[in-house]
């Protein structure tokens, strides 16, 4: 049986041993055959699929020199713009939106030769921590179905797990890329802010947002990330910093590296087995030859609530360029524009949009700019500060990625701050702009696996995926598959 690794696919199709047009039917007979069952993607697009990696194989025969990722399939959440493939962003106000541009990372991935099987299912407008926020339904988790896939870009890491596709793109807004990640057993980055482009992505939180990418291995995400990162003059955010070689970041030793674990984050809320499988990877670091170190992030407490006011003034304003008119949904027979504005909105956004955007318009009022957006701005310049200082202590930072493992589909879902409580340990690293990635540390008791995250400085990405490459090369916990994915190979 074959691992299918990006590198072991790459090596396939270069040896012509699988053609690209067969890797892409076995992972669009995959999407038929389960998808019914974990409601991960939207849109498949097996014609257009078919056609690009018939493109591939042409390319290939002709000769030419071809990018590794060229006719390696590929996943995308349904908030990048897809030029000519609806792009609905979770939500019943854009779901007859088809884009008519392509995001940046979507044509650049698409540049390097990979195929695009279709689109994910997500949280709406990426607003949530279980997926079960969205129009088209709950995506349920590979691992256990009664189970969240985690959120917001749960669908795209449901499909990794279960083998539906190689990669998948996400985005992490304040956790939802490397929440999923965690839930589905997936290896997860969430990059610097600034790394990867934001042009063509459905705005959430403007100075949070950043894409990333799923996995099962660090090894499997460099070159996709490679290909995404960099300077794009149509995001002015987009950082003008040269891009790392993230694949020469492999292979190498952590022998020496100062590890930080937060003191503040082994307090109440931490499931014991969380806990566990972070002190696990810490050991496994130490023989490994680096050196754990005690570190302090004071400000760990006002890290939900500043995330979410911020989250929220933005969300609030992002959104409000859905008004009926220009995009997306419109309702039948308004009686005035005004009436246009107001049905549209209340019939096209879901009610965890709508109490998102009550909330952040409320925060950015006249009256309360000062006391809450002001305030969380004040608070988050803290935050920056703290991290600044913890790394002049340390090269890295291992936490918990979520505080327990994948909860049953329905147990918080009427409970939103005790939703929003679970991003505790991702939404600081967004806050500070920091890169990030989860990988998966062994399962709990129950069977499901726990994932644990290092938080670097900015633009640390190839230490990171270093560290967590030398940590799959010693253990096989990246390994560990859900039933219906075990045994499947292309
Ligand atoms: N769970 C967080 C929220 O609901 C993060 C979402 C995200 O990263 N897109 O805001």
């Amino acid at each position: 049986m074959q691992e299918p690794s990006i590198a072991g696919l790459a090596a396939r199709l270069e040896a012509r041993d699988l053609s690209a047009t067969e890797l892409c039917q076995h992972y669009l007979g995959r999407i038929e055959a389960l998808n019914g069952s974990l409601n991960c993607v939207v849109t498949a697009t097996p014609d257009q699929a078919l056609a690009a990696a018939a493109a591939s194989d042409q390319r290939r025969a002709s000769g030419q020199t071809l990018s590794i990722l060229d006719g390696i399939p590929i996943l995308h959440k349904d908030l990048f713009c897809t030029r000519g493939v609806l792009t609905s962003c979770g939500s019943k106000m854009l779901a007859n939106f088809v884009a008519p541009y392509d995001a940046t990372v979507v044509s650049r991935l698409h540049a390097a030769g990979v195929v695009m099987l279709g689109k994910t299912n997500m949280d709406e407008f990426a607003m949530g921590s279980s997926n079960e926020h969205s129009h088209f339904g709950a995506v349920r988790n590979p691992w256990d179905l009664s189970r969240v896939a985690g959120g917001s870009s749960g669908g795209s890491a449901a499909a990794v797990a279960a083998g539906l596709a190689p990669i998948a793109t996400g985005t992490d807004t304040g956790g939802s890329i490397r929440q999923p990640a965690s839930f589905c057993g997936l290896t997860g980055l969430k990059p610097t802010y600034g790394r990867v482009s934001r042009y063509g992505m459905v705005a959430f939180a403007s100075s949070l947002d950043q894409a990333g990418l799923f996995a099962p291995a660090a090894a499997d995400l460099v070159n996709g990330l490679g290909v995404m990162s960099g300077m794009d003059p149509l995001d002015s955010t987009s950082a003008d910093v040269a891009v790392e070689d993230y694949a020469a970041a492999l292979g190498q030793s952590v022998r020496g590296l100062r590890v930080g674990l937060v003191r503040e984050h082994f307090g109440s809320g931490l499931n014991n087995e969380v806990e566990a499988r972070v002190r696990a990877v810490a050991q496994l670091l130490e023989q490994l030859g680096a050196t754990i170190l005690d570190v302090s992030l004071a400000e760990s407490e006002l890290t939900v609530p500043v995330y979410y006011v911020i989250a929220l003034a933005e969300a609030s304003a992002n959104l409000s360029r859905f008004d009926g008119v220009r995009y997306g949904y419109r309702s039948k027979d308004p009686e005035t524009l005004e009436d246009l504005y107001e049905r549209s909105r209340s019939e096209g956004f879901g009610d965890e949009v709508k109490r998102r955007i009550m909330l952040g318009t409320y925060a950015l009022s006249a009256g309360y700019y000062d006391a809450y957006y002001g305030k969380a701005q004040q608070l988050r310049r803290l935050m920056v500060e703290d991290f600044q200082r913890v790394f002049t202590e340390v090269d890295v930072i291992l936490a918990p990625t979520a505080p327990e493992p994948a909860f049953e589909l329905g147990a918080l879902v009427d409970d939103p701050v005790k939703m929003y409580l679970s991003d505790v340990y991702t939404c600081p690293v967004n806050l500070a702009g920091l890169p990030a990635i989860n990988i998966p540390a062994g399962l709990a008791s129950g069977g499901l696996p726990i994932g644990v995250q290092f938080i670097g400085s900015h633009f640390s990405e190839a230490k990171l995926l270093g560290v967590a490459d030398a940590i799959q090369r010693a253990s096989d916990w990246h390994r560990a598959r859900p039933e219906c994915a075990t045994g499947v190979a292309p």
